[in-house]
């Protein structure tokens, strides 16, 4: 807490929504949308008698997380049933993990420039997803199963968070992990990526842990923070009343800013945990491990070192770089194309993200290609454009989907840099500039830049202006 009385205590539920094309246990497709109640069958409806498979691309995907987290995988773990009663759930029990999960005892690194924190991850488990309760304004609530039996990997951290800030971050780097390898979209505001948030409160040197209570419905970065900061004022303001602090769930208001009490907090055993009867145990087997291996791309930490090291970029440039995959093969395409680290970050930071950021679509489908752009940055090395005349081209390539030469051509922007144009050019502003002249070599010598100006603006800044500078002191001798 800001005031020092109290230490705040964070751990996270995070549940992944895997991209898998069919469900959890059934050949339905897995894909978000449809008209309600199309994409179900008798197994994910949990009717008599259907028997739920394995979906082997979900578990791969998640010991894919799991590996990249640093959990030990477990070689033979356990599908348990987790009992509820709620409408959004025909079966009446969700099929998850209890005391054997696939990946244990993981770890995350948050460091940034005001944050330094190891956050251990407890556990993750494979499960079902429940289906979706629509509420009717005029009262009453509709269900579409779709979403039943739609896979998630859920993420359990340690209680090793302190702040809201950190808490941010962690799911910001959980986020990143999750594109980078492919399995899940991180789409919180759609929920393909939802975080639940456990927070208690303790006096600073305490070890043991204060009650905690849990928030959901955090579909932002933004509500993450937020709900955190509002139950943590809460739970601060009770202590101090000397009331105690009750376990309950609550569920995150991000119109009115506030947290709502939905029920008092349940306990494991309430649930009746049972291993799933209908399904083995989940054994890997080497030929999974080894595809997973075989999987792992370069992930977003040492990627960021990397592009540190090779490109000398600074730590900021590398942050935005390696945000995103496809953004980081992007740029090290034209870098290599172009030989010229630096200037490539400069012109995928500024023009590609700003093109990016304004028009809303993604690198797939901006028009410009890694090797057009690096086009673009040799001609301007060659002096064959200056560079603001590449924003322009850079713009007309986008535009039109023109590659460089021909943009270069449409615009008429070709750098002019032949000595005797440009003397014609210079010629003639001198002499239109009489008064200035005689100034100049009278020895008002901060004139030069006025007929630089002069002949730039003559040649439409087309004239190359280290050329007109050369000229010019030769010919005001
Ligand atoms: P539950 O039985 O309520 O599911 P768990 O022990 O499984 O509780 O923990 C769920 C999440 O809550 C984990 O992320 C864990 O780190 C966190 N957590 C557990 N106890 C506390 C606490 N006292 N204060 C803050 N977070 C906690
Ligand atoms: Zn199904
Ligand atoms: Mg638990």
């Amino acid at each position: 807490m800001r005031d020092g009385k109290y230490e705040a205590v964070i751990g996270l539920e995070i549940h992944v929504q895997l991209l898998t094309a069919t469900k959890l246990f059934c050949a339905c497709p897995a894909e978000f949308g449809g008209e309600p109640n199309t994409r179900v069958c008798p197994v994910c409806l949990g009717l008599p008698g259907a028997l739920p498979v394995v979906n082997r691309e979900a578990v791969r995907m998640a010991v894919l997380l799991g590996t990249a987290l640093g959990c030990d995988v477990r070689r033979r773990s356990v599908f348990a049933r987790k009992n509820y009663f709620y409408p959004d759930c025909p079966r009446n029990y969700q099929i998850s993990m209890f005391d054997k999960p696939l990946c244990e005892n993981g770890v995350v690194e948050l460091d940034t420039d005001d944050i330094h924190s190891r956050i251990r991850i407890e556990r993750i488990h494979l499960e079902d997803d429940s289906g979706k309760l629509i509420h009717q304004r005029g009262g009453g609530s509709l269900v579409d199963f779709n979403r039943c039996g739609v896979p998630l990997a859920e993420i359990v951290t340690k209680p090793d968070l302190r702040t809201p800030a950190e808490a941010r971050l962690l799911v910001k780097q959980l986020r990143q992990l999750v594109r980078y390898l492919g399995i899940c979209d991180g789409n919180l505001e759609e929920g393909s990526m939802r975080c639940d948030v456990n927070v208690s409160l303790r006096k600073p040197g305490e070890s043991e842990l204060g009650t905690k209570t849990e928030i959901k419905n955090l579909n932002s970065f933004k509500a993450i923070e937020l709900g955190l900061e509002a139950e943590i004022a809460r739970q601060s303001a009770m202590l101090d009343a000397g009331k105690v602090i009750e376990q309950v769930t609550s569920l995150w208001d991000s119109q009115h800013r506030e947290s709502v009490v939905m029920r008092s907090k349940e306990e494991a055993h309430d649930y009746r945990y049972f291993r799933e009867p209908d399904l083995e145990d989940l054994v890997l087997d080497d030929e999974l491990l080894e595809n997973v291996r075989s999987l792992m791309p370069e992930l977003p930490g040492e990627r960021k070192k990397r592009f540190i090291d090779q490109y000398g970029l600074s730590d900021y440039e590398t942050v935005v770089l390696t945000a995103e995959m496809e953004l980081a093969d992007f740029y090290e395409e034209v870098a290599g194309l172009t030989g010229d680290p630096k200037a490539s970050s400069n012109w995928v930071m500024r023009e590609v993200m700003g093109e990016l950021n304004s028009t809303g679509r993604d690198l797939g489908n901006l028009g410009i290609s890694p090797q057009g752009l690096a086009e673009l940055i040799n001609q301007i090395a060659a002096g064959r454009i200056s560079g603001t005349a590449g924003k322009d081209v850079f713009g007309e390539m986008v535009r039109s989907g023109a590659n460089p030469g021909d943009a270069i051509a449409l615009l008429g922007l070709e750098q002019l840099s032949g000595d005797d144009e440009i003397a014609d050019m210079v010629e003639k502003v001198l002499e239109a500039s009489d008064g200035e002249v005689k100034r100049y070599r009278e020895g008002e010598k901060k004139l030069f830049g006025y007929f630089v100006g002069q002949v730039m603006k003559m040649s439409g800044g087309r004239a190359n202006p280290s050329k007109v500078n050369e000229i010019l002191k030769k010919l005001l001798l």
